[in-house]
């Protein structure tokens, strides 16, 4: 039974960047949000901000996303938006050179993570009658580049989830997005360069790039297009980018 008359948006990773801008989107348009990542502290500032719901969650861990979509459904008794945002990369090392373990972290919280919260909340997401999986990709889903193939293969990996998603669940009540943004300014290259704060600086050097609030805007806009409409795919870059290594720069 639901205990909410507005409509629920569960968001992963929402502790920082893109899924923290997307919580707070949503609730401006009338979502009832809740916002899931391994930070809880980080995540209950957002939560406060946007009057959401904060609960602690790891994609990448059975038991947890299981404890986190118990507690949604117990909390609200209905699902209808899933941002499978939580994800990343690791390292820029070349296949020669690839590091086991960063590959491995990658496939896990990109593609497995977004599978485990998937199968987790769809029976909800179906049940609500008009429900919505709105995927975070990336351009290396679409594009391979050089030191990419780890995340390239990851959000490879999640593009193809979403789209196969799209074609299972066709006569169902549910829309399956997936929006592939180029390069945004957040902690993702700090993450990537595993706390190197110069070679994260160096990304965005003399280039104006996406915000976290210019994707979230377009999945605030994903969200609320008509019940009978479906975007399938966004690829969102900034004017300064037109590939993936491909960048327009004032300065170096
Ligand atoms: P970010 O600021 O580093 O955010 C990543 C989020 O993922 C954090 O909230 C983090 O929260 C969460 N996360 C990481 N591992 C997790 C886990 N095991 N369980 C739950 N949550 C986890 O970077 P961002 O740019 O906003 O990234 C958001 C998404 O956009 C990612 O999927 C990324 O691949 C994608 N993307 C980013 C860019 C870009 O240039 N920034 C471009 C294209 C796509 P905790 O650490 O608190 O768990």
């Amino acid at each position: 039974m639901s205990t909410t008359s507005n409509p629920v948006a569960v968001v992963t990773g929402a502790s920082s960047g893109i899924g923290a801008a997307t919580a707070r989107a949503l609730a401006g348009v009338g979502y009832d949000v809740v916002l899931g990542a391994r930070r809880l502290d980080r995540l209950e500032e957002v939560a406060a901000e946007c009057g959401g719901t904060a609960i602690e969650l790891d994609v990448t861990e059975d038991d947890s996303v299981a404890a986190f979509a118990a507690a949604v459904d117990e909390k609200f008794g209905r699902c209808d938006v899933l941002v499978n945002n939580a994800g990343g990369a690791l390292g820029t090392e070349s296949v020669a050179e690839a590091n086991i373990d960063d590959w491995r972290w990658m496939y896990e919280v990109n593609v497995l993570g977004t599978l485990r919260v998937t199968k987790a909340l769809l029976p909800a997401l179906v049940a609500s009658g008009d429900g919505q999986v709105i995927s975070i990709g990336s351009i290396a889903a679409r594009e391979p580049y050089k030191g990419g193939a780890g995340y390239n293969a990851a959000k490879h990996g999640v593009a193809a989830l979403s789209r196969v998603l799209r074609i299972e669940l066709l006569g169902q009540p549910v829309r399956v997005c997936e929006i592939d943004p180029g390069m945004v300014h957040t902690d993702f290259s700090l993450v990537r360069f595993k706390g190197d704060q110069e070679k994260a600086d160096a990304v965005y050097r003399g280039v104006t790039p996406l915000t976290a609030e210019d994707v979230a805007d377009t999945v605030s806009w994903v969200a609320t297009r008509p019940a009978h409409v479906n975007i399938d795919q966004i690829l969102m870059l900034a004017r300064d980018q037109t590939s993936a290594q491909v960048v327009h720069r004032t300065e170096q």
